[in-house]
């Protein structure tokens, strides 16, 4: 025993029993009312500085770090007074049932404590639960009991024993509920002594203040421990959740909201003005609004009500905030008033949800329908116009046969430019629908391909040369020979689309095998000298309906199908799509196939309709 130790002995040996009690009464009203403070506190917002909502998790209130330390003492007192080496509490375990050791303890390590366990119908610690009786062990060496929770591993000897009652007391201090929390356990009378009943009388006296006390600690801790899962759980919210307190500073901040709001992680947020955080006009009269709201319900009921009779839809609350990137992203913006329990304001709680997507697909479907409805038009009015011409000519007296035959030609292409219109809107809805494309793979020769595509494209423009550069000067790749060529006539065709004239050349290359394509790759590119595409229209080629908005590529008429579809038969090959261009000056668009299939078994047995195009 270390000389420290064995003066405190001495020193609590020299007391009397009866001052030791009442300096552990004290102590424990001081606690009980440290508890009630501390338990007023918990329904405060969280703000303990550190920046996040994360932060307050790791970090305990100073409240709780007192009350352990308060607790600690308790055990450590009560060991003294009757003399035990360890001193321990264990508490029933409202989930499982059974009596569990809970930290601190007195002469016990934490691992210890936590390892410590026992069913309540089982055990001595059972036994004194169950009875709501102290009792003394007085050899736990050879005690059945003792042994049912393995008290001889935690080198326990003997031990007195006390119930943990809590009891509640009517107006005249009458008991009228008592139930057992638990057991105090003190192990080992020291100097080799063993327990006595008036150890038991001490301790007794002691747990009936301590009990209630215990009992209000663990609530505590439970209260807690529910405040930590919320936090965590608000913490990790996708969306982003922003606390605004009475004084208009920001009580809480979730990871999310940190994000949005492009927050530094080193920035402290918590406990200032949301305005000046946040860094957002928009926003902030958003917010600014709905504060007001929460403060004076009964204007924003009137406005509301005023509203609703002149039929005046309030618009949804929603912000846009731009990345370092340049990409906007919209969030709706919903707000609540947040009370206490005597429901009293104590903040207004804000929820940034994600509506990017959503505007996006309401942007496309707008875009679509007008776009469609365009694309459609087109071709009607010449075959329309065409059609009547010739029904007007009824006795063939104004054209000649050359010129009614020129006709029947252009209605025939408007007719084929209808029909390829409508069977992209259905491979894209096939695509969509997640059918899949059924290939019909076979060894296909890719030079063959390109040049059945630059004969039918060739009669298109007079103002274009197309060519072909291979390398080798033919070869070829297991792919479906109609799927290929629709890829090649897309991209054709965008390259005399949007350029006004000049070469057209499609690149063909057969390459080595390496990591990715073990059997070779075949890299193909359509290249030409037109408009281009700027960087940040590159990055969006081949999404639904993409369309420039360079006011030269809108000049052309076109539904932003094209190189969707094109991507998405490009993947049936496992393969990879890509653009080169520069805004004025031109574009390649590169494609890359697997010389062989890797998994063909599995595909051949899709259903195929996207060749049709
Ligand atoms: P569409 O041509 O019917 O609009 P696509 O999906 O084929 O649809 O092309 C999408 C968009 O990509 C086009 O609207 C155009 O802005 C751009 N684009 C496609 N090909 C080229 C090209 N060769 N040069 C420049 N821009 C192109």
């Amino acid at each position: 025993m270390n000389k420290d130790r064995q003066k405190k002995d001495e020193r609590f040996q020299s007391m009397s029993y009866e001052d030791e009690i009442s300096h552990l009464k004290q102590e424990i009203e001081r606690l009980r009312s440290e508890l009630s403070e501390a338990r007023g506190r918990t329904v405060e917002p969280a703000s303990n500085g550190s920046g996040g909502a994360s932060a307050e998790a790791a970090d305990l209130p100073g409240s709780f770090a007192e009350y352990d330390i308060a607790l600690k003492r308790l055990v450590q007192r009560t060991a003294m007074i009757v003399q035990a080496e360890k001193c321990v509490i264990m508490v029933r375990d409202k989930e499982t049932g059974d009596l569990q050791a809970r930290s601190p303890a007195w002469g016990m390590t934490d691992e210890q404590v936590f390892g410590y366990r026992i069913p309540v119908e089982n055990g001595f610690s059972g036994e004194v639960f169950r009875a709501s009786q102290s009792q003394i062990l007085v050899n736990a060496i050879h005690d059945r009991r003792a042994a049912e929770e393995n008290l001889q591993a935690y080198g326990v000897r003997n031990s007195v024993t006390v119930p943990l009652l809590v009891e509640k007391h009517d107006e005249n201090n009458r008991v009228v509920e008592q139930s057992t929390i638990g057991v105090l356990h003190c192990f080992n009378k020291r100097f080799g002594g063993e327990f006595v009943d008036e150890d038991v009388r001490l301790l007794e006296r002691l747990a009936r203040n301590a009990a209630a006390v215990i009992s209000n600690a663990i609530m505590y801790q439970e209260v807690m421990e529910e405040k930590q899962k919320l936090v965590q759980t608000l913490e990790s919210l996708a969306s982003g959740l922003i606390l605004v307190n009475q004084k208009g500073n920001i009580a809480q901040i979730n990871a999310s909201a940190r994000k949005m709001f492009h927050l530094d992680a080193s920035a402290n947020p918590v406990d200032k003005p949301y305005a000046e955080i946040l860094q957002h006009e928009a926003c902030s009269q958003i917010m600014r609004r709905a504060i007001d709201d929460c403060l004076n319900p009964e204007a924003a009921a009137k406005r509301l009500e005023q509203e609703l009779h002149d039929g005046v839809q309030r618009p949804v609350e929603e912000i846009t905030i731009v990345n370092e990137d340049e990409d906007a992203f919209i969030y709706q913006v919903l707000s609540a008033g947040v009370r206490d329990a005597a429901s009293n304001l104590i903040g207004t709680v804000f929820i940034f949800n994600d509506i990017t997507a959503i505007r996006h697909v309401e942007r496309m479907k707008t875009e679509f329908v007008s776009i469609v409805s365009h694309e459609l038009r087109t071709p009607l009015t010449p075959i329309k116009g065409f059609v009547r011409t010739l029904l007007d000519d009824e006795n063939e007296e104004w054209y000649a046969r050359e010129d009614r035959r020129e006709f029947y030609i252009i209605i025939e292409q408007q007719v084929d430019r209808l029909n390829r219109l409508i069977s992209d809107l259905l491979n894209v809805a096939r695509i969509e629908r997640g059918a899949g494309i059924e290939m019909n793979w076979q060894q296909v020769n890719i030079r063959n391909a390109a040049n059945s595509v630059i004969e039918t494209q060739e009669a298109r423009s007079d103002k274009h040369t197309l060519t072909i550069d291979f390398e080798p000067d033919t070869f070829e790749a297991e792919s479906d020979p109609d799927i290929i060529q629709n890829i090649l006539h897309n991209l054709v065709s965008n390259a005399i689309k949007y350029s006004e004239g000049g070469e057209v050349r499609i690149i063909g290359r057969l390459e080595e095998p390496a990591e990715e394509y073990p059997d070779g790759s075949v890299l193909m590119g359509v290249k030409d000298n037109g408009i281009g595409l700027s960087e940040g229209d590159v990055k969006k080629i081949g999404e639904k309906f993409f369309r420039s908005s360079n006011k030269q590529a809108r000049a052309v008429g076109g539904t932003g199908l094209g190189l969707f579809l094109v991507k998405s038969l490009v993947a049936a090959h496992h393969g990879v799509m890509w653009v080169e261009s520069e805004l004025g000056k031109g574009s390649t668009f590169w494609f890359r196939l697997p010389a062989k299939q890797p998994k063909q078994a599995e595909e051949n047995t899709e259903n195929k309709d996207v060749s049709a195009s």
